[in-house]
């Protein structure tokens, strides 16, 4: 087993740079508050082992992001957010590293690793830009994974080398009438001899700048309600296709953010993906493991601006001491490390039992439900320990700050996290 992990290893090392394959220390900026961990191959005594343990595949992949953030991420971050405006750098970079396919089956073109290995990845690219990490998350755990479990050959065979290789894709349910109630979406598609027109308008759609292909959700039979909901495959120069203004949002600002609109807009019906008239049970699905992906992405971002503030705590000096010496400080630091290492145990449990196919649903919930919450805690608190500074943007804290807010919003708000887990709980008594 160790043999076969270890050649995929060398088979993995081969598709990415030298340079960023030999990543093995991170700068303190970045120290984790978790030892390294350690090296168990599943199935080999894996099943009472701490829940952050990886295979060797799992840690080489973890360090080569780490290791591509650093360098080639977080010279650019204030830039970024400051412009609103991922540099194309940073996508080509996820591109060739494997980073936009890490699931996706090798004959695809994708990196054929594991669910735990896209939680990794996006985990930490979150530590250093949590905008850059979503548009990696939505990419494997929302683009991807529809493809390879609905698209049929043709359509996985035409998408998936693309969508690995350059093709950046958009996941589009919501409204303006329609956010947390999804199904009330009122975007059509009416079927005229071999093709449907779509008509109606998108809003929020994450990466929709730079998207090359757009995972529309629309109905198609309206008197059947939300069972009419269909998602079609829309390239972005289709004729009627119109991408809005880019929002001006308080945090996540590299992140494009735009409406859409559909003027008799025509696609084959080849274009269906999936059933017709089984887009909702996919939207639900994918938004199920979509919100462990959230999750993680709240715990990297939380982890990174913990990184980013205890060293300043330990060099500020007032009345005479390190301020990380003051009683009242320790207390509030280990609480905040405390409740993001609960994060990271329901963020990896959600992930594990996915991968294990057990039940997962309500743990998806309580992971992001939690490490959105942490993400706010530890930002706010960060800022306060930072004193002045924290609130300048001289310090990243601010940002962190910023960004973390929306891990409470998209992929179902808390509120609907809440909900979602309390109909788990009246079923269990
Ligand atoms: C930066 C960003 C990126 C996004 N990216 C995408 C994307 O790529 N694709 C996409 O399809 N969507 C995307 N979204 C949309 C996102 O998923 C929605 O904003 C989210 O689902 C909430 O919907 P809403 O904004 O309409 O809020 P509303 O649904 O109007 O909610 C407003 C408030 O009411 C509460 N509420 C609503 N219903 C209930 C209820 N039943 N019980 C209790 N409280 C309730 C909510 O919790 C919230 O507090 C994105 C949003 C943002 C801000």
């Amino acid at each position: 087993m160790a043999g076969v992990l270890l050649r995929r290893c060398q088979e993995l090392g081969r598709r990415f740079p030298h340079c960023l394959v030999t990543a093995q220390t991170l700068p303190c900026r970045l120290k984790s508050s978790k030892p390294d961990v350690s090296v168990h191959p599943p199935g080999e005594g894996s099943a009472h082992s701490p829940l952050d343990t990886f295979t060797d595949e799992e840690i080489m992949i973890r360090d080569m992001v780490r290791k591509f953030a650093q360098e080639k991420v977080a010279p650019l971050v204030k830039s970024m957010d400051a412009n609103s405006k991922m540099e194309n750098s940073v996508i080509e970079g996820m591109f060739e590293l494997g980073l936009m396919g890490v699931e996706v089956d090798p004959s695809y073109g994708g990196t054929g690793a594991s669910f735990i290995s896209s939680i990794l990845v996006i985990e930490e690219l979150a530590r250093v830009d949590a905008a850059v990490s979503v548009t990696c998350d939505i990419q494997n755990t929302l683009i991807n994974a529809l493809f390879t479990r609905l698209g049929t050959e043709e359509q996985k065979d035409f998408y998936l080398p693309r969508l690995c290789k350059d093709l950046l894709g958009s996941f589009c349910l919501s409204e303006a009438e329609s956010g947390s109630d999804a199904f009330s979406l009122r975007t059509t598609a009416t079927k005229q001899k071999d093709y449907y027109v779509i008509n109606g308008s998108k809003m929020w759609i994450s990466n929709s700048e730079q998207a090359g292909i757009f995972l529309v959700m629309a109905n198609a039979n309206q008197s059947a309600g939300y069972k009419g909901i269909t998602c079609f495959i829309v390239p972005r120069d289709t004729e009627g296709f119109h991408i809005g203004k880019k929002e001006d949002k308080m945090g996540l600002r590299a992140s494009s953010t735009c409406s859409l609109t559909f003027d008799n807009v025509k696609v084959p019906e080849s274009s269906i993906l999936g059933q017709f008239g089984h887009g909702y049970k996919y939207a639900i699905e994918m938004l199920n493991e979509g919100r462990i992906g959230i999750s993680a992405q709240m715990l990297g971002l939380a982890q990174g601006c913990f990184d980013n503030t205890i060293p300043y705590t330990k060099q500020r000096i007032q009345f005479g001491k390190r301020i990380f010496d003051f009683q009242g400080m320790q207390h509030q630091i280990s609480q905040v490390a405390t409740q993001l290492e609960a994060a990271r145990l329901l963020t990896y449990n959600a992930a594990r039992l996915r991968v294990a196919g057990k039940p997962f649903k309500k743990e998806a919930c309580m992971a992001k439900y939690f490490s959105s919450e942490v993400a706010c805690l530890t930002t706010s608190k960060c800022m306060e320990w930072m004193g002045g500074v924290g609130f300048t943007k001289d310090y990243p804290i601010e940002k962190y700050y910023r960004d973390a807010k929306i891990g409470t919003i998209y992929e179902g708000t808390s509120n609907i996290q809440l909900s979602t887990i309390a109909k788990f709980i009246e079923k269990e008594y």
